[in-house]
């Protein structure tokens, strides 16, 4: 196990393109990091840089006390999980687990020990005479997380090692990679661009968005305090409400005559800003069905558990997230509101949170 810091980490491609500006975090012995943000927005090149397929172009990585910047990968002491598990097809589960460890000529002893451990581990006890064709796609995965475990790495990197499974198994093999880093304590880092993935397996969540750290926070944090309008939009399903308004006094002021009261806490936080235009904001299930403001319904989706209805608020388009199977007929009025304590403002210009 291991501490990993990620120093100032740059990484510029052949022909200029900086891939990543600067990464910077401390991560604890233990922890669970995911790094996600929207495709090309540098988690893999990070991973990769920190796994040593990648040279560093700028900045320092120490794992452990060791400083990793320009260190051979195989010398890192880290295992690397991908997408398309690239499991040899001619050997059986065991061989493929063993592979590594018979490479490297271990003992043989101590080699199946190791292997009967992982597959203990992982539930693939009875799968070990197998052969990857012969399995589903969730136990080929955990094959390749096994081959991994055997080696007994400082830390593990898992480059969006879900996406090419469908719905319902993702949701299974996620609660298992959860499980597993609860069972081995290793240092984990994962990437993906799936919100909920990270939202609901992170210790600390790394937003990043255009090569950059947007936020590092725990899931609460990321959710409920979100740095930035990006971070708001970008984490949470459906995405968060957004209102363009201007500060007047004690009110915010937008289009179609609309008006939110603010209390006096949410003035003090914007009486820098009268005069001046903001964005206010809301997540889904933070709007109520009852309130002043009035709603044209569009559409209502029943997800069983909850509905979602879409529509228009004083010309916005929002979303509301409400528990139930809702019996709200589309092209209807209703009548909502907000509630306060949820309610986030953004700087219109570089959208940074405005206020605790
Ligand atoms: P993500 O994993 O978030 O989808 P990547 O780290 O793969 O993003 O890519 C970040 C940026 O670096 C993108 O603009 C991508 O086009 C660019 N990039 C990735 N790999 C290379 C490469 N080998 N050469 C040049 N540019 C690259």
């Amino acid at each position: 196990m291991a501490t990993l810091q990620l120093k100032n980490l740059k990484k510029v491609y052949d022909g200029g393109v900086v891939a990543v500006h600067g990464f910077n975090i401390d991560i604890k012995d233990g922890e669970f990091i995911v790094l996600v943000g929207p495709s090309g927005c540098g988690k893999s090149t990070t991973l990769r840089m920190v796994a040593g397929l990648e040279d560093i172009s700028d900045g320092t990585l120490m794992i452990g006390d060791k400083d990793c910047t320009h260190l051979a990968a195989k010398d890192r002491d880290i295992a690397m999980v991908f997408q398309n598990y690239a499991l040899y097809a001619n050997m059986t589960v065991y061989e493929n687990m063993a592979f590594s460890l018979t490479l490297r000529k271990d003992n043989p002893e101590d080699i199946h020990k190791k292997v009967m451990n992982a597959a203990e581990i992982l539930g693939l006890t009875n799968q070990l005479n197998k052969k990857p064709r012969e399995l589903s796609g969730g136990q080929r995965q955990r094959v390749a997380m096994g081959r991994s475990i055997v080696r007994n790495p400082k830390v593990f990197l898992f480059d969006e090692p879900l996406s090419n499974l469908d719905a319902k198994l993702r949701n299974s093999m996620r609660r298992e990679i959860k499980l597993l880093h609860h069972r081995l304590g290793t240092t984990m880092i994962y990437v993906t661009h799936d919100q909920t993935e990270a939202l609901t397996l992170a210790d600390r969540i790394v937003v990043m968005s255009m090569g950059r750290v947007q936020q590092i926070g725990t899931p609460y944090e990321v959710y409920h305090k979100p740095a930035n309008a990006f971070v708001g939009y970008f984490i949470g399903n459906p995405s968060m409400n957004f209102f363009e308004c201007r500060v007047e006094g004690d009110k915010l002021v937008g289009k179609n005559n609309f008006v939110y009261q603010l209390d006096a806490d949410e003035q003090a936080a914007l009486a820098s800003r009268n005069g001046n235009p903001i964005l206010m904001a809301t997540r889904p299930e933070c709007i109520t069905l009852d309130g002043e403001h009035e709603y044209q319904v569009d559409l209502v989706e029943h997800l069983g558990q909850y509905s979602l209805i879409h529509g228009t608020m004083h010309g916005y388009h929002t979303i509301i997230k409400v528990l139930g199977w809702q019996k709200i007929e589309h092209g209807s009025t209703i009548h909502v509101g907000f509630r306060k304590e949820k309610v986030c403002f953004f700087d219109i210009d570089n959208g940074a949170r405005i206020g605790g």
